[in-house]
Protein backbone atom coordinates (compact mmCIF):
# COMPACT_ATOMS: atom_id res chain seq x y z
CA UNK A 1 0.00 0.00 0.00
CA UNK A 2 1.00 3.51 -0.21
CA UNK A 3 0.86 5.04 2.90
CA UNK A 4 1.43 9.30 3.53
CA UNK A 5 2.14 10.00 7.34
CA UNK A 6 2.54 13.63 8.20
CA UNK A 7 4.68 13.72 11.35
CA UNK A 8 6.88 11.07 9.98
CA UNK A 9 9.69 12.45 11.17
CA UNK A 10 8.46 12.80 14.68
CA UNK A 11 8.77 10.11 17.62
CA UNK A 12 5.31 8.17 16.85
CA UNK A 13 5.45 8.59 13.17
CA UNK A 14 9.08 7.64 12.32
CA UNK A 15 8.85 4.44 14.29
CA UNK A 16 4.94 3.76 12.30
CA UNK A 17 6.90 5.01 9.14
CA UNK A 18 9.80 2.12 10.09
CA UNK A 19 7.48 -0.53 11.14
CA UNK A 20 5.13 -0.14 7.63
CA UNK A 21 8.27 -0.11 5.32
CA UNK A 22 9.47 -3.85 6.96
CA UNK A 23 5.74 -4.89 6.38
CA UNK A 24 6.64 -4.11 2.54
CA UNK A 25 4.52 -0.48 2.52
CA UNK A 26 5.54 2.60 0.45
CA UNK A 27 5.57 5.18 2.77
CA UNK A 28 5.34 8.99 1.79
CA UNK A 29 6.54 11.51 4.94
CA UNK A 30 5.33 14.83 5.41
CA UNK A 31 6.67 16.74 7.75
CA UNK A 32 8.11 20.38 8.47
CA UNK A 33 10.55 19.26 11.32
CA UNK A 34 9.29 22.32 13.56
CA UNK A 35 9.26 19.12 16.39
CA UNK A 36 10.36 16.49 14.25
CA UNK A 37 14.44 15.53 13.46
CA UNK A 38 15.61 13.78 10.46
CA UNK A 39 17.86 12.38 12.80
CA UNK A 40 15.04 9.78 13.26
CA UNK A 41 14.51 8.69 9.99
CA UNK A 42 18.37 8.58 8.99
CA UNK A 43 18.11 4.77 8.33
CA UNK A 44 15.02 4.71 6.25
CA UNK A 45 15.32 8.20 4.81
CA UNK A 46 17.66 6.09 1.62
CA UNK A 47 14.44 3.39 1.50
CA UNK A 48 13.45 3.16 -2.46
CA UNK A 49 9.81 2.78 -0.23
CA UNK A 50 10.43 6.03 1.62
CA UNK A 51 10.08 9.26 0.43
CA UNK A 52 10.57 12.41 2.59
CA UNK A 53 8.73 15.58 2.06
CA UNK A 54 9.60 18.53 4.09
CA UNK A 55 5.80 20.33 4.06
CA UNK A 56 3.90 21.98 6.38
CA UNK A 57 0.85 20.35 6.11
CA UNK A 58 -1.12 23.40 7.57
CA UNK A 59 -0.86 24.49 3.66
CA UNK A 60 -2.05 22.14 0.89
CA UNK A 61 -0.44 19.81 -1.01
CA UNK A 62 -1.09 17.82 -4.40
CA UNK A 63 0.00 14.02 -3.97
CA UNK A 64 0.83 12.55 -7.44
CA UNK A 65 1.11 9.15 -6.31
CA UNK A 66 -2.07 6.78 -5.67
CA UNK A 67 -2.58 6.33 -2.17
CA UNK A 68 -4.36 3.81 -0.26
CA UNK A 69 -3.73 5.47 3.42
CA UNK A 70 -3.25 9.14 4.61
CA UNK A 71 -2.10 8.67 8.67
CA UNK A 72 -2.34 12.34 10.15
CA UNK A 73 -0.07 12.14 12.98
CA UNK A 74 1.96 16.03 12.79
CA UNK A 75 1.34 18.15 15.76
CA UNK A 76 3.50 18.88 18.56
CA UNK A 77 2.91 16.93 21.52
CA UNK A 78 4.53 17.65 24.45
CA UNK A 79 2.99 20.34 26.63
CA UNK A 80 6.59 21.98 26.30
CA UNK A 81 6.19 22.27 22.63
CA UNK A 82 2.83 22.82 22.56
CA UNK A 83 2.81 25.90 24.73
CA UNK A 84 5.93 27.68 22.78
CA UNK A 85 3.39 27.34 19.91
CA UNK A 86 0.18 27.54 20.40
CA UNK A 87 -1.03 28.88 17.08
CA UNK A 88 0.87 26.45 14.93
CA UNK A 89 -0.66 23.34 17.42
CA UNK A 90 -4.32 24.51 16.59
CA UNK A 91 -3.58 25.21 12.98
CA UNK A 92 -1.97 21.59 12.80
CA UNK A 93 -5.08 20.05 14.33
CA UNK A 94 -7.85 21.94 12.12
CA UNK A 95 -6.55 23.63 9.08
CA UNK A 96 -3.56 20.13 8.75
CA UNK A 97 -6.76 17.90 9.66
CA UNK A 98 -8.76 19.14 7.17
CA UNK A 99 -6.23 19.30 4.09
CA UNK A 100 -5.80 15.54 5.06
CA UNK A 101 -8.94 14.82 4.82
CA UNK A 102 -8.61 16.55 1.75
CA UNK A 103 -6.15 14.63 0.52
CA UNK A 104 -7.91 11.49 1.71
CA UNK A 105 -11.25 12.08 -0.01
CA UNK A 106 -9.36 12.81 -3.28
CA UNK A 107 -7.64 10.09 -3.62
CA UNK A 108 -10.49 7.55 -1.92
CA UNK A 109 -8.14 6.41 0.64
CA UNK A 110 -8.46 5.49 4.51
CA UNK A 111 -7.64 8.29 7.11
CA UNK A 112 -6.12 7.73 10.03
CA UNK A 113 -6.36 10.43 12.89
CA UNK A 114 -3.63 10.67 15.52
CA UNK A 115 -5.79 12.00 18.50
CA UNK A 116 -5.19 11.96 21.99
CA UNK A 117 -5.92 11.61 25.41
CA UNK A 118 -5.98 14.85 26.23
CA UNK A 119 -9.61 15.15 24.65
CA UNK A 120 -10.31 14.28 28.08
CA UNK A 121 -8.58 16.81 29.79
CA UNK A 122 -8.54 16.64 33.14
CA UNK A 123 -10.87 13.70 33.49
CA UNK A 124 -13.23 13.28 36.26
CA UNK A 125 -13.59 9.67 35.83
CA UNK A 126 -11.16 7.02 35.93
CA UNK A 127 -9.89 5.30 33.91
CA UNK A 128 -11.17 7.19 31.07
CA UNK A 129 -13.54 5.46 28.39
CA UNK A 130 -14.17 6.29 25.26
CA UNK A 131 -17.80 6.96 25.63
CA UNK A 132 -16.52 9.61 28.41
CA UNK A 133 -16.72 13.79 26.81
CA UNK A 134 -13.95 14.99 28.62
CA UNK A 135 -13.70 17.91 31.05
CA UNK A 136 -11.61 20.55 29.04
CA UNK A 137 -10.89 24.23 29.60
CA UNK A 138 -11.36 25.74 26.14
CA UNK A 139 -9.30 28.61 26.97
CA UNK A 140 -6.42 27.40 29.34
CA UNK A 141 -2.82 27.33 28.43
CA UNK A 142 -3.64 23.43 26.76
CA UNK A 143 -6.78 24.30 25.01
CA UNK A 144 -4.49 24.64 22.06
CA UNK A 145 -3.77 21.13 21.73
CA UNK A 146 -7.10 19.92 23.64
CA UNK A 147 -9.63 21.62 21.17
CA UNK A 148 -7.16 21.40 18.56
CA UNK A 149 -7.23 17.49 18.93
CA UNK A 150 -11.28 17.40 19.60
CA UNK A 151 -11.30 20.22 16.34
CA UNK A 152 -9.32 17.22 14.75
CA UNK A 153 -11.74 14.29 16.11
CA UNK A 154 -14.74 16.54 15.13
CA UNK A 155 -13.73 17.05 11.41
CA UNK A 156 -12.64 13.50 10.74
CA UNK A 157 -16.44 12.81 11.88
CA UNK A 158 -17.76 14.81 9.80
CA UNK A 159 -15.96 14.17 6.92
CA UNK A 160 -17.25 10.34 7.60
CA UNK A 161 -20.83 11.58 7.86
CA UNK A 162 -20.91 14.10 4.94
CA UNK A 163 -18.09 12.20 2.28
CA UNK A 164 -18.80 8.64 3.51
CA UNK A 165 -14.66 8.31 3.70
CA UNK A 166 -13.51 5.05 6.00
CA UNK A 167 -11.80 6.78 8.94
CA UNK A 168 -10.05 5.59 11.68
CA UNK A 169 -9.13 7.64 15.09
CA UNK A 170 -6.68 6.37 18.19
CA UNK A 171 -6.57 8.34 21.26
CA UNK A 172 -3.01 8.40 22.50
CA UNK A 173 -2.02 8.04 25.97
CA UNK A 174 1.80 8.77 27.58
CA UNK A 175 3.85 6.82 25.19
CA UNK A 176 7.24 6.95 25.71
CA UNK A 177 10.42 5.03 23.63
CA UNK A 178 13.54 6.03 21.64
CA UNK A 179 13.59 9.04 19.12
CA UNK A 180 12.09 11.11 21.52
CA UNK A 181 13.87 14.54 21.64
CA UNK A 182 16.44 15.16 24.83
CA UNK A 183 14.74 18.54 25.13
CA UNK A 184 11.44 17.34 24.72
CA UNK A 185 9.82 18.24 27.58
CA UNK A 186 7.96 15.29 28.40
CA UNK A 187 8.09 13.17 31.78
CA UNK A 188 10.09 10.02 31.06
CA UNK A 189 12.16 11.70 29.13
CA UNK A 190 12.90 14.79 30.99
CA UNK A 191 13.51 12.22 34.38
CA UNK A 192 16.25 9.90 32.57
CA UNK A 193 18.21 12.55 30.70
CA UNK A 194 18.43 14.62 34.28
CA UNK A 195 19.30 11.21 35.93
CA UNK A 196 22.02 10.80 33.64
CA UNK A 197 23.43 13.72 33.82
CA UNK A 198 23.15 13.42 37.53
CA UNK A 199 21.21 16.64 37.87
CA UNK A 200 18.22 16.92 39.87
CA UNK A 201 14.88 15.50 38.73
CA UNK A 202 12.54 18.28 38.29
CA UNK A 203 9.19 17.07 39.49
CA UNK A 204 5.89 19.45 39.06
CA UNK A 205 3.59 19.10 42.13
CA UNK A 206 3.75 17.19 44.49
CA UNK A 207 4.09 13.77 42.39
CA UNK A 208 1.53 12.61 43.07
CA UNK A 209 -0.40 13.00 39.97
CA UNK A 210 -0.95 10.02 37.83
CA UNK A 211 0.02 8.42 34.62
CA UNK A 212 -0.08 5.47 32.68
CA UNK A 213 3.50 5.05 30.20
CA UNK A 214 3.24 3.16 26.92
CA UNK A 215 5.94 1.83 25.35
CA UNK A 216 5.70 2.87 21.65
CA UNK A 217 6.74 -0.58 20.04
CA UNK A 218 3.78 -1.68 21.80
CA UNK A 219 1.71 1.20 20.59
CA UNK A 220 2.47 1.01 16.72
CA UNK A 221 1.05 -2.92 17.01
CA UNK A 222 -1.40 -0.83 18.18
CA UNK A 223 -2.00 0.92 15.43
CA UNK A 224 -1.28 -1.69 12.89
CA UNK A 225 -3.49 -4.12 14.33
CA UNK A 226 -6.25 -1.24 14.30
CA UNK A 227 -5.64 -0.40 10.46
CA UNK A 228 -6.34 -4.20 9.39
CA UNK A 229 -10.21 -4.16 10.35
CA UNK A 230 -12.62 -1.61 9.53
CA UNK A 231 -13.67 0.33 12.50
CA UNK A 232 -14.51 4.19 12.85
CA UNK A 233 -13.09 4.57 16.25
CA UNK A 234 -12.50 6.74 18.59
CA UNK A 235 -10.06 3.46 20.26
CA UNK A 236 -7.99 4.42 23.64
CA UNK A 237 -4.63 2.85 23.01
CA UNK A 238 -2.00 2.90 25.97
CA UNK A 239 -1.02 1.08 29.54
CA UNK A 240 -3.54 0.18 31.71
CA UNK A 241 -0.46 0.19 34.22
CA UNK A 242 -1.32 3.59 36.30
CA UNK A 243 1.83 4.94 38.56
CA UNK A 244 2.24 8.68 40.10
CA UNK A 245 5.19 10.98 38.84
CA UNK A 246 6.93 10.44 42.03
CA UNK A 247 6.79 6.53 41.29
CA UNK A 248 8.49 7.29 37.70
CA UNK A 249 10.98 9.66 39.26
CA UNK A 250 12.15 6.55 41.85
CA UNK A 251 12.21 4.04 38.84
CA UNK A 252 14.25 5.86 36.94
CA UNK A 253 16.75 6.93 39.72
CA UNK A 254 17.03 3.37 40.31
CA UNK A 255 17.51 1.59 36.70
CA UNK A 256 19.87 4.65 35.88
CA UNK A 257 21.88 3.53 39.20
CA UNK A 258 22.35 7.82 39.55
CA UNK A 259 22.62 10.08 42.28
CA UNK A 260 20.47 12.61 41.28
CA UNK A 261 18.34 14.54 44.08
CA UNK A 262 14.83 15.46 43.49
CA UNK A 263 13.67 19.09 43.42
CA UNK A 264 10.27 19.78 43.17
CA UNK A 265 8.99 22.95 40.77
CA UNK A 266 5.20 24.10 40.59
CA UNK A 267 2.60 22.50 38.90
CA UNK A 268 1.65 23.80 35.79
CA UNK A 269 -2.10 24.91 35.08
CA UNK A 270 -4.43 22.73 34.24
CA UNK A 271 -2.01 19.90 34.75
CA UNK A 272 -4.38 16.63 34.61
CA UNK A 273 -4.64 14.68 38.19
CA UNK A 274 -5.26 11.35 37.07
CA UNK A 275 -4.38 9.57 33.43
CA UNK A 276 -5.77 6.46 32.87
CA UNK A 277 -7.21 4.47 29.56
CA UNK A 278 -9.94 2.18 29.23
CA UNK A 279 -8.29 -0.22 27.21
CA UNK A 280 -11.13 -2.65 26.86
CA UNK A 281 -12.05 -1.67 23.38
CA UNK A 282 -8.90 -2.14 21.92
CA UNK A 283 -8.52 -5.54 24.00
CA UNK A 284 -12.01 -6.47 22.18
CA UNK A 285 -11.36 -5.29 18.67
CA UNK A 286 -7.76 -5.57 18.08
CA UNK A 287 -6.92 -8.55 20.64
CA UNK A 288 -4.23 -5.99 21.63
CA UNK A 289 -2.88 -5.22 25.22
CA UNK A 290 0.40 -3.57 25.89
CA UNK A 291 2.96 -6.21 26.39
CA UNK A 292 6.17 -4.18 27.60
CA UNK A 293 6.56 -3.85 31.30
CA UNK A 294 7.48 0.10 32.35
CA UNK A 295 10.99 -1.38 33.69
CA UNK A 296 11.86 -2.96 30.25
CA UNK A 297 10.76 -0.09 28.65
CA UNK A 298 12.49 2.56 30.49
CA UNK A 299 15.63 0.25 30.28
CA UNK A 300 15.66 0.67 26.08
CA UNK A 301 14.99 3.81 25.91
CA UNK A 302 17.85 4.53 29.13
CA UNK A 303 20.09 2.91 26.19
CA UNK A 304 18.78 5.00 23.92
CA UNK A 305 19.19 8.60 26.13
CA UNK A 306 23.21 6.96 27.24
CA UNK A 307 24.08 7.13 23.44
CA UNK A 308 22.39 9.85 22.82
CA UNK A 309 24.57 11.98 25.64
CA UNK A 310 27.73 10.36 24.33
N1 LIG B 1 6.24 16.37 34.81
C1 LIG B 1 7.11 16.49 35.88
N2 LIG B 1 8.41 16.81 35.61
C2 LIG B 1 8.88 17.02 34.35
C3 LIG B 1 7.99 16.89 33.28
C4 LIG B 1 6.67 16.58 33.55
O1 LIG B 1 6.74 16.31 37.05
O2 LIG B 1 10.07 17.29 34.21
C5 LIG B 1 4.86 15.98 35.10
C6 LIG B 1 3.80 16.88 34.48
O3 LIG B 1 3.48 17.97 35.30
C7 LIG B 1 2.65 15.91 34.31
C8 LIG B 1 3.33 14.56 34.06
O4 LIG B 1 4.65 14.71 34.54
O5 LIG B 1 1.90 15.82 35.49
C9 LIG B 1 3.37 14.17 32.61
O6 LIG B 1 3.84 15.27 31.89
P1 LIG B 1 4.21 15.20 30.36
O7 LIG B 1 4.81 16.52 29.99
O8 LIG B 1 5.03 14.00 30.07
O9 LIG B 1 2.86 15.01 29.54
P2 LIG B 1 1.30 15.11 29.87
O10 LIG B 1 0.90 13.78 30.33
O11 LIG B 1 1.07 16.16 30.92
O12 LIG B 1 0.73 15.48 28.56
Amino acid sequence: MNILITGGAGFLGSHLSRRLLKAGHKVICIDNLITGSLFNIKDIKKDKNYKFIKHDITKPIEIKTKLDWVMHFASPASPKDYLEHPIKTLKVGTLGTHNCLGIAKAHKAKFFLASTSEVYGDPKISPQPEEYWGNVNSIGPRSCYDEAKRAAEALTFAYYRQHKIAIHVIRIFNTYGPNMRLEDGRVVSNFIVQALRGQSLTIYGKGNQTRSFCYVDDLVEGIIRYMKINYTGPVNLGSQFEFTVLELAKKVTELTQSKSKIKFAALPQDDPKQRRPDIRKAGKLLGWKPKITLNEGLQKTIIYFREKLH
